[in-house]
């Protein structure tokens, strides 16, 4: 018998996508089934989920709620080009909005999410052996399947939690706790209460078996005050339990060699196709079609997170520079107007594309010869990975996943895979930045170099998808007090 594995996250890509939890989500378990464990996938059906390839079910879930049951509808689709199966839970009153965050009953409708995909593996009559939860909308389910008078038959389930980003903790007023519909005397300082305010993330920390994070640089951060979001005493508390496991990427969505949103193919042997990339991708933003101007490029959530305002005063320092900058980004309208004005001010040297575009976003990476992550906090960061699949090299702040997946540049052998800078200043930046273009400028031969290192470098979920299969099988022995025998 497999591993049975229950996988619930607010976001699962192809289905619906903010970020890169939903990219992980994805992904990773479809690296899992690959190794042959019984994953099963639960998110819920919002509105904007595309129908076709899914099947509604004949059932209802009825999921207990502090006011009673609500029922949830189930369809069924699979992660595409595999087995894996994917419910999406139904119920228009939670789901059926535009946006999948933001509202003033976040609370409830991620209990609704959590509580009912416990309540499906009852329905299905398939009790997982791990049940692996994904930032705050599902920390309720570590907490749920410790209290088991609610949880029969899944109680001897183990429970993985995994920190994708800290600073969304889902944290609300103390008079929030009724919602979970936990008794108030869960609403102690051990688990859900936190500096008087209600703390799901906290309660989750507390009860999971196991607990990772999305970088081995993060785990670190998270430990401290500087990252911890207030939690960090938590997280300390529990680091013998808290893994730091990169992520992968999905190399068939992103690869060069195959990529249906690229202008031109390419691979390391061939970098031909690149060339055309970046041209195609200066039409596309209206910038001169030029070999001999450095093309950078941005792809990112706007968010202080993301220190695109660093960027946005480094920009002018670098006025009389010869290079064009794309960026790609939707979120604060602050830094979309500002990035707006900045573009109005260099038409012939800044693009801004205001939105959320996945084939652009694939151009990008493909066309750019640089792409700038100048992060304040990266928990792991794909777009650094996705650029150097595509020969694009990046130049990075040095935290959490990128600290951990780009190696600097080092001058004297051409060795590296990128630029990393360590001070989140303008003058870290333009210098890291200057440095970079004099590279591309005067080394062509270490450029080309690092671009091919890049390319070969094994960024798949087949690494991680073992790692955490290992976090699985101890979190399982560690819960049912022996190996998990199969
Ligand atoms: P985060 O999860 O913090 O947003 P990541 O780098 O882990 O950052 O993942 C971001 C993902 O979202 C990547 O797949 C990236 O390509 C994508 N993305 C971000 N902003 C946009 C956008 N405006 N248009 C298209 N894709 C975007």
């Amino acid at each position: 018998m497999p591993l049975k594995v229950l996988f619930a996250s607010a976001e699962v890509a192809p289905f619906r996508k903010t970020g890169g939890l939903a990219d992980v989500a994805g992904a990773l378990p479809k690296a899992l089934a690959d190794n042959g464990v019984d994953v099963r996938v639960v998110t819920p059906f919002y509105q904007g989920t595309p129908t076709d390839g899914t099947e509604r079910l004949d059932m209802a879930v009825r999921v207990p709620m502090y006011f009673g049951t609500r029922a949830a509808g189930v369809r069924r689709a699979q992660l595409p080009g595999t087995a894996v199966p994917v419910y999406l839970l139904e119920n228009d009153h939670y789901y059926d909005r535009p946006a999948l965050y933001g509202y003033g009953d976040n609370l409830e409708r991620f209990v609704f999410l959590s509580r009912g995909a416990l309540e499906l593996t009852k329905v299905l009559d398939w009790v997982p052996d791990v049940v692996h939860a994904n930032d705050w909308h599902t920390a309720l389910m570590p907490v749920y399947v410790n209290t088991v008078e609610w949880a029969r038959p899944l109680h001897g389930a183990a429970t993985v939690y995994t920190i994708h980003n800290l600073a969304y903790q889902g944290d609300e007023d103390g008079g929030a706790h009724f919602v979970t519909a936990l008794g108030p005397e869960h609403f102690n300082e051990w688990e859900f209460e936190h500096f008087g305010r209600f703390n799901p993330v906290k309660a989750a920390i507390r009860h999971s078996t196991k607990l990772s994070t999305v970088s081995p640089r993060y785990a670190g951060e998270i430990q401290t005050s500087d990252f911890g979001g207030g939690l960090d005493g938590e997280l300390a508390a529990r680091r013998a339990d808290l893994h730091g496991i990169l992520n992968g990427i999905d190399t068939t969505d992103w690869d060069p060699a195959r990529d249906p949103h690229i202008a031109a193919h390419f691979d390391r042997d061939d970098l031909t196709g690149k060339a055309v990339c970046k041209a195609a991708l200066q039409r596309e933003a209206g910038l001169a079609e030029r070999t001999d101007v450095p093309l950078l490029g941005v792809v990112s959530r706007l968010t202080p997170q993301k220190g695109l305002d660093i960027l946005a005063d480094a920009f002018g320092r670098m006025a009389g520079w010869d290079l064009q900058l794309v960026l790609l980004g939707a979120g604060d309208p602050a830094d979309e107007s500002r990035f707006a004005a900045l573009a109005a001010d260099h038409p012939d040297r800044l693009r801004c594309f205001i939105g959320f575009d996945n084939g652009l976003a694939h151009r990008i990476e493909a066309g750019c010869d640089f792409l700038v992550i100048p992060s304040r906090f990266e928990p792991c960061g794909l777009n650094q990975m996705y650029s150097m699949r595509y020969g694009t090299l990046p130049i990075v702040r040095a935290t959490g996943g990128l600290a951990d997946s780009v190696d600097n540049y080092a001058g004297s052998t051409g060795a590296g895979t990128g630029f990393v800078f360590h001070d989140l200043t303008v003058d870290a930046l333009v210098g890291t930045v200057g440095w970079a273009l004099s590279v591309w400028r005067d080394r062509p031969e270490h450029i080309l170099a690092m671009r091919r290192r890049t390319m070969v470098r094994d960024w798949s979920w087949h690494r991680a998808g073992a790692e955490y299969e290992r976090l699985y099988l101890e979190a399982y022995a560690r819960r049912r007090g022996h190996a998990f025998r199969g």
